[in-house]
């Protein structure tokens, strides 16, 4: 029968360590891990056992047979990478800008008996700073401050991952179970370059991590982007999953059609969100006031732009998969550039492309509203580039490329969905380039006793479980820097700095 990898795989390798029969792959140890969107079982050797389901924190694995009807091409997805075992594993060169190469560690892990407690300070309790403190207190002795500024721990995990996503946004449970640890203090509502200062943390902490994500999102640089109607998938992303700084009437859904710029995991997953039934989301972690405004919405049709053809998209295999099976709304490929039916046609059935074969494709006429269908539809338009936000003060609609010449698609709002980006932590080095801070296997350059893990470190790209060897490498630059004592001593008492943080938090 076999065991299967699914949709919500988030890469963590959890799995892994607990197959009786190593079946699963790309383990942590082989070159393709972290390039691969998910892992797979090899339905050869499977033996059936379950412990995989068991460990995974996002119900992503099941029996072959018991797949859910909307999941069941992931026996043949799994399968399939198998049959591939014997090609050259790529380069990471090859596997494109997001991808992070992942330096080959220098150091020999430590054993907790090497030295002496250790104080550590992690800033941000997103998947970063939960893996870095759940590999801290697992294999060391030392205390973990946890601090995040916002009231709510979890980083994305909370405010970021959809929330028709339930099962990975359990994975949240699973770093909760640290927050209660009794070697940790848990300061939330304390934001460090704001409340407190990154030398009162440091003078506090033998070592100071910081997984501070990437908070902002990146500019598109055309005309018109100040126009009323023009927002960041990150603002939207927010506001859907109650972001304690996002107003609940932030986010107005009164055009019938919505463009957005660019067709990465997270433009699907707001382009899902409106245009799926509201009905299926109540009873989601939804924000109450933006479940309101999706059952008052007037949206009809969701344009998703992306550069490239529909080979290269931004978005990963799951997740258009995904989309195909959303009740009540139809995907349609604009066919405005024969290009695009081409490389649709000409792709090998392993290939991303080859997934968009059977969505119905036609030109569409963007001067016109998108009708009053009873279902609502996606449209995806493939190498088309944005050139204005066109419009009064409100958006009248966006001026793109195509092989149809400039065309303007009328639309009443316009939604940048092109990547996050990091803001420089306070007191850190930072390279303005990559949106992140300069560091060596996580040390932060020039810095002793400061390192950082996750987003802030690599740039805004890779799943939650990308985040779990990148924390790894982090916590053993910092374990090596204990044994070879180069850490600064810190001057102020423990009890000292959690009176402090008490005193500062805002409540
Ligand atoms: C919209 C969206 C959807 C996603 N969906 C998925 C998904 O379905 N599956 C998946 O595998 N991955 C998903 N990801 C990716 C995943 O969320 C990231 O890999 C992960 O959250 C990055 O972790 P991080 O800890 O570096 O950053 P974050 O999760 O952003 O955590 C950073 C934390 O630091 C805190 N912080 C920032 N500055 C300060 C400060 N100065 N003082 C104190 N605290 C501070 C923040 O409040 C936050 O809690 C998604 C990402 C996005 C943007
Ligand atoms: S069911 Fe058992 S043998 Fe099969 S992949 Fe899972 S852990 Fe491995
Ligand atoms: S999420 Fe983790 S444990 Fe679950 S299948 Fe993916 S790699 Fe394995």
């Amino acid at each position: 029968m076999a065991f299967a990898i699914t949709q919500t795989c988030c890469n963590d390798a959890t799995c892994v360590s607990v197959c009786p029969v190593n079946c699963i792959h790309p383990t942590p140890e082989e070159r393709a891990f972290g390039s691969t969107e998910m892992l797979y079982i090899d339905p050869k050797t499977c033996i059936d056992c379950g412990a995989c389901t068991d460990a995974c924190p996002v119900d992503a694995v099941f029996p072959v047979d018991s797949l859910p009807v909307d999941q069941r091409e992931y026996a043949d997805i799994n399968a399939a990478y198998f049959e591939r075992a014997g090609e050259e594993a790529p380069e990471a060169d090859d596997l494109g800008p997001n991808f992070h190469a992942w330096s080959e560690p220098t150091f020999e892990r430590v054993l907790p008996s090497d030295f002496g407690p250790l104080r550590v300070a992690i800033v941000g309790t997103g998947p970063a700073g939960m893996y870095a403190a759940e590999d801290l207190l697992l294999h060391t002795r030392a205390d973990v401050t946890l601090i995040d500024r916002l009231p709510v721990a979890g980083g994305l995990v909370r405010h970021g991952v959809a929330p028709d996503h339930p099962a990975t946004k359990r994975v949240g449970d699973a770093f909760a179970r640290f927050h209660t640890h009794p070697r940790v203090r848990l300061h939330l509502g304390l934001e460090v370059g704001g409340d407190i200062t990154a030398e009162e943390l440091a003078a506090h902490h033998d070592a100071v991590i910081y997984a501070v994500g990437a908070a902002t999102d990146r500019r598109l640089g055309i005309p018109g982007e100040e126009r009323t109607g023009n927002v960041s998938a990150t603002s939207v992303v927010a506001w859907y999953n109650g972001h304690p700084e996002v107003a609940p009437d932030a986010v107005a859904l009164s055009a019938e059609r919505v463009v957005v710029i660019g067709n990465g995991n997270v433009a699907l997953d707001v382009a899902r969100i409106l245009v799926s039934d509201p009905e299926t989301l109540a009873g989601t972690t939804i924000a109450p006031h933006a479940l309101a405004e999706l059952r008052r919405s007037k949206v009809r049709e969701v344009v998703l732009l992306g550069r490239g053809d529909p080979e290269h998209a931004a978005y990963t295999r799951s997740e258009l998969l995904a989309l195909r099976h959303v009740p009540g709304v139809d995907l349609i490929v604009d066919d405005h550039d024969p290009r695009v039916g081409t490389t649709i046609d000409a792709a090998g059935p392993k290939e991303k492309a080859a997934l968009l074969r059977g969505v119905a494709r036609q030109p569409v006429d963007w001067s016109l509203p998108p009708g009053a269908a009873e279902r609502r539809r996606i449209v995806f338009r493939f190498l088309s580039a944005p050139l204005e936000i066109c419009g009064d003060e409100d958006i009248r609609g966006v001026r793109v490329t195509g092989a149809d010449g400039e065309v303007e698609i009328s639309a009443g709002m316009a939604l940048r969905a092109i990547g996050y980006r990091g803001v420089p932590p306070a007191g850190l080095p930072f390279d303005d380039a990559a949106g992140t801070v300069p560091h060596e296997g996580g040390r932060v350059t020039g810095r002793a006793g400061t390192y950082v893990v996750g987003w802030i470190k690599r740039g805004p790209s890779g799943g939650i479980g990308a985040n779990r060897a990148c924390a790894a490498e982090t916590v053993g630059t910092l374990l090596a820097d204990v044994v070879a004592g180069v850490l600064p001593a810190p001057t102020g008492h423990p009890k000292s700095f959690h009176r402090l943080a008490r005193r500062r938090r805002r409540h």
